[in-house]
């Protein structure tokens, strides 16, 4: 542990350390989930620079090669439900891997739903929801939260306000009031959670990946539709993960921004 001592590049951690940390702090093992959260591909065993990203991918395995990382930790990994067969671009991505000795962290559900770190707690946070309540069940665990806006703001405002915070363009359905104070935020791909922000009432829901039969459903309920991309909403916890880690052991975190298009 290295609370109190000097932040320095020349810090580093053992494997076995910053994935017991990891699992703890995020309760992976008590959340049920699809992904096969936490180590999924073991590298090295000493950790000098982390590097965090949203997709496990070829490009974020080189970019943490190039950056000179042990580590590569992200939201989206590569094991799903189990490994069935490593075939094709799971093959050459775990070779990769090994070939460089670079260990492989992931992190879904766990770190959409984290009170603190999550992406949804991010989200919340970046629009100044208050009064937050958890929102938005899926896989028997509600993950992302809704709350209120202190004073009511126009939804072409709070579009601008995605848009620039998280940096990528928004697709709106605009079929309910003018101005929105109740919202419900659920990251990533929650389209199907929409009749739940029905249900509740809320002014306006925001998710980040559009689903084709949302349009009608939210017209005939007059709600209001942000879809803010599916990575853009996943990239608050990533970030928050990666200070809480720096902050911690004092070893350098970077985020390695890849946006998809989705
Ligand atoms: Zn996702």
């Amino acid at each position: 542990m290295l609370k109190g001592k000097k932040v320095s590049s020349k810090n580093s951690v053992s494997r076995d350390t910053l994935v017991a940390f990891l699992d703890s702090l995020l309760e992976t093992s008590k959340i049920k989930d699809h992904s096969c959260n936490g180590l999924q591909v073991e590298g090295t065993g000493q950790i000098k620079k982390i590097a965090l990203a949203v997709d496990a991918s070829m490009e974020a395995y080189r970019k943490a090669v190039e950056l000179d990382c042990q580590m590569l930790i992200v939201h989206h990994g590569i094991i799903w439900g189990g490994i069935k067969s490593i075939t094709g671009t799971v093959y050459s991505q775990i070779k990769y891997l090994l070939d460089n000795n670079i260990n492989l962290y992931a992190s879904h559900l766990p770190l959409d739903l984290h009170p603190q770190l999550g992406n949804n707690a991010g989200l919340a946070k970046l629009i100044g929801l208050t009064s937050l309540k958890p929102f938005g069940l899926y896989n028997g665990l509600e993950i992302g939260f809704e709350g209120k806006l202190v004073k009511h703001l126009s939804l072409n405002n709070l579009v601008h306000l995605l848009c620039e915070k998280l940096g990528g363009e928004c697709t709106v359905l605009p079929f309910g009031e003018e101005k929105v104070k109740r919202i419900a935020v659920v990251s990533g791909g929650a389209a199907e959670e929409l009749d739940q922000a029905i249900k509740k009432g809320v002014d306006c829901f925001i998710t980040g990946e559009p689903s084709h039969p949302n349009y009608h459903a939210a017209l005939e309920a007059g709600i209001n539709v942000i879809y803010a991309g599916h990575y853009h909403t996943e990239k608050p916890g990533v970030q928050a993960l990666g200070n809480a880690i720096r902050n911690r052991f004092g070893v350098p975190t970077l985020f390695t921004d890849i946006p998809t298009t989705i």
